[in-house]
């Protein structure tokens, strides 16, 4: 088991404004390595995001990171990459944290409890000039109407 992974994971969910986080076994604690079902819950209101039947808790954690991230959009308004091959902001794990390719500062979500997903996108969407190219697209689209 990879304590940096799991680490890593559940620091990332805290980040991702989860109310909870779980990494779990499903099946027989005696049983055949090979029929080993991990699993890694975040807790949202009224939502999971789950990664389940991995082999161990370190691929749980790393598929539960990789659900997190994939499709999330940085705090510095670029789409989160796990390739290099992608267009986005390169996140990577470094030690027992994911870090993003960017130095842009923490978006701050106002109001909205821990877990609210409606309340940090809002806060998102707050975001000011300089990169948040959603926004600008948006605003376009109300200009050429
Ligand atoms: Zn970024």
């Amino acid at each position: 088991m990879n304590d940096d992974m799991v680490i890593a994971c559940a620091d990332l969910v805290g980040r991702a404004g989860a109310a909870g986080f779980e990494i779990g076994y499903a099946g027989d604690e005696n049983g055949p390595v090979e029929e080993a079902r991990w699993y890694a819950v975040a807790t949202y209101q009224g939502a999971r995001l789950i990664s389940d039947e991995h082999r161990s808790p370190t691929a749980a954690a790393l598929g539960l990171a990789e659900r997190l991230l994939t499709g999330a959009t940085c705090r510095c308004t670029s789409p989160v990459s796990l390739s290099d091959t992608r267009a986005g902001c390169r996140w990577q794990l470094v030690g027992q944290r994911w870090e993003p390719g960017c130095d842009a500062a923490p978006v701050a979500v106002s109001g909205g409890k821990r877990g609210d997903v409606a309340a940090m996108r809002q806060a998102l969407a707050q975001v000011p000039q300089g990169g948040n190219r959603a926004a600008r697209r948006a605003a376009q689209r109300r200009r050429s109407q």
